[in-house]
C-alpha cells in the first residue's frame, strides 16, 4: 500500500474505469466522499487529567444503501485513511451485492494506554457526539481495536440517547445483545468458499497445496475449512514465524498448539521456516491473511503459488501484482476474498430490523449463496473486459453504483 492509501484508492478506481468505460460522472462522484465529520472527544481520564481526542466518520457514498462499516482505533489513524476505508467499504459492499453504501470511522487513541473505564466512556461518548447515525443512515461496525464488546457499548449507548431499541443502528454486536451468529467465522468462511469456485475455474488439482500467512481469525478459519475439504496446507505463519510439511500439517491439531503456545511456531513435525519465506514455499494456493504488502517488487518473483487469495487487505503492492500477472498469477482481490464479513454484517441488520434470528447453518448458507454470485459476477466482468479479478470486481461494483446513481438523478 503506497503511504496514502485514498491515493491508491483513487488510481484503481481510474484503471477500472478506463477499462470498462465508465460514465465519468461515476468516477467524479466516487472521487469525494459524500459527508466527512471530524470531531473531538475532549474525556476526563482516570487521573483527573483532561485529554481530547480526535474523532472521524466517513459516509463516503450511499447510492446503493444506508452507509456502513467500521470503526478504528488506533494511535496514528488520520482522515485519509478512514476516507481511503470508507471508499472500499463502498466498493466491497457492492461487489458483495449489498444494498449499503461505505462508511467508516474511528478514534486517534491507543486502547492498551486506556484503562477499561475509560475505553468504555471513549466509546459511548463517540457514539453520543457522532452528528449523523442510525439503522437508516449509517451503522457503526468494528475494526481494529474495537470488539463485539465495544460494539455493546455502542448499541446501548445509542438507545438511551434514542430511548427505543434499535439493534439495527450498530453492526459486529455480540449474538445475546441482538447481533448475528456466524460473524466470528464469516471472513474465512467466505474466503474459503470463494477459493473452491476459483480452484473448480483454473483446474487446479483436488488436494491442491495451500500456504498461509496469517492464522488469526481469517487464516486460522479458512485453514481449518480447507484442510477439512482435503485440500493440503503445507505452510503456516503468524508473527513470530513459519512452519512447513510437504506431507501437510493438520489444521485442527495445530489450532490446538497455537491455543496452547500462543503461535504456529514448534509445531511437532513441521521445519521452522520464517512467516515471509511462507509466500515462497512451493504450492498452488497462497492466502495472504495478516497484513498488507507482504508481496512487493521485491519478492513477488519468487512466489511459487498459481492462485492467491487476498484475504487480508492490499496484502499485494501494485509493483508485486504488475510481477505477478506478468507471470500469469491469478489473484482474487481483498474486495471479493475477504467480503465475508460485511455480507454477515448486512444479515445483522436484517436480523436486528424484522426481529428474527437465524441459526448458524442458514447464516453460512446465506453467506455462501452471496459471496459465489459475487464471484460469478467478478469472473464474468473479468471475462468481459478481458482484465484481472482485481478490475472485474471494480467494474462489477461501479456498474451497480453507476445504475443507482443516474436512477437517483445524480449524474
Ligand atoms: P488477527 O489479528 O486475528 O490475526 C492476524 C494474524 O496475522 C495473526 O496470526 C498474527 O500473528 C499475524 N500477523 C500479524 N502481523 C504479522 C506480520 N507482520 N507478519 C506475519 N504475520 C503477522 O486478524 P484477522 O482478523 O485474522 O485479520 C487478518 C487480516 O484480514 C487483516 O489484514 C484484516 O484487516 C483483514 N480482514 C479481516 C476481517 C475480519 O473479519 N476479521 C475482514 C476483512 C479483512
Amino acid at each position: 500500500m503506497s503511504a496514502n492509501p485514498f491515493e491508491t484508492s483513487l488510481a484503481t478506481l481510474k484503471k477500472a474505469s478506463e477499462i470498462a468505460g465508465v460514465d465519468p460522472n461515476v468516477v467524479k462522484m466516487l472521487s469525494q466522499p459524500k459527508r466527512v465529520m471530524e470531531f473531538t472527544i475532549p474525556m476526563k481520564m482516570d487521573n483527573g487529567e483532561l485529554q481530547i481526542f480526535t474523532a472521524y466518520r466517513v459516509q463516503y457514498n450511499d447510492a446503493l444503501g444506508q452507509t456502513k462499516d467500521g470503526t478504528r482505533v488506533v494511535p496514528d489513524l488520520d482522515l485519509d485513511t478512514v476516507k481511503a476505508l470508507g471508499f472500499w467499504m463502498t466498493i466491497k459492499h457492492a461487489v458483495a451485492g449489498i444494498p449499503a453504501g461505505g462508511g467508516k470511522g474511528g478514534i486517534k487513541a491507543d486502547p492498551r494506554e486506556l484503562s477499561e473505564g475509560e475505553y468504555e466512556r471513549l466509546i459511548r461518548a463517540y457514539i453520543r457526539k457522532l452528528p449523523v447515525k442510525g439503522a437508516w443512515v449509517d451503522i457503526p461496525g468494528a475494526d481494529i481495536g474495537t470488539s463485539a464488546k465495544t460494539q455493546a457499548w455502542m448499541l446501548d449507548e445509542y438507545e438511551e440517547i434514542m430511548g427505543f431499541h434499535s439493534p439495527a443502528a450498530i453492526n459486529d454486536k455480540p449474538a445475546e445483545v441482538n447481533g448475528t451468529l456466524g460473524s466470528t467465522e464469516a471472513t474465512g468462511t467466505g474466503a474459503y468458499y470463494v477459493t473452491k469456485e476459483v480452484v473448480k475455474d483454473l483446474g487446479l488439482p483436488a488436494g491442491a497445496r495451500v500456504a498461509i500467512q496469517g492464522f488469526g481469525n481469517v487464516g486460522r478459519n479458512a485453514a481449518l475449512l480447507l484442510h477439512k475439504d482435503g485440500f493440503k496446507v503445507v505452510a503456516v505463519g503468524d508473527i513470530y514465524g513459519g512452519i512447513y510439511s510437504p506431507e501437510g500439517i493438520d489444521v485442527e491439531k495445530l489450532v490446538e498448539h497455537v491455543n496452547k503456545t500462543g503461535s504456529v511456531v514448534d509445531f511437532p513435525g513441521t521445519s521452522k521456516i520464517s512467516t515471509m519465506d511462507v509466500l515462497e514455499v512451493d504450492c498452488e494456493i497462497l492466502l495472504p491473511a495478516a497484513v498488507q504488502s507482504v508481496i512487493t517488487e521485491k519478492n513477488a518473483a519468487k512466489v511459487k503459488a498459481k492462485l492467491i487469495m487476498e484475504c487480508a487487505n492490499g496484502p499485494v503492492t501494485p509493483e508485486g501484482e504488475a510481477i505477478l500477472e506478468e507471470r500469469g498469477v491469478t489473484i482474487v482481490p481483498d474486495v471479493l476474498t475477504n467480503c465475508g464479513s460485511a455480507i454477515v454484517c448486512s444479515f445483522e441488520r436484517t436480523q436486528g430490523l424484522t426481529d428474527t434470528y437465524w441459526d448458524l447453518e442458514t447464516v453460512l448458507e446465506k453467506l455462501r449463496e452471496r459471496i459465489t454470485k459475487a464471484y460469478r459476477e467478478t469472473a464474468e466482468a473479468a471475462k468481459k473486459y478481458n482484465t484481472t479479478y482485481r478490475y472485474g470486481a471494480w467494474i462489477n461494483a461501479l456498474t451497480k453504483i453507476g445504475k443507482a446513481m443516474k436512477f437517483r438523478g445524480w449524474i
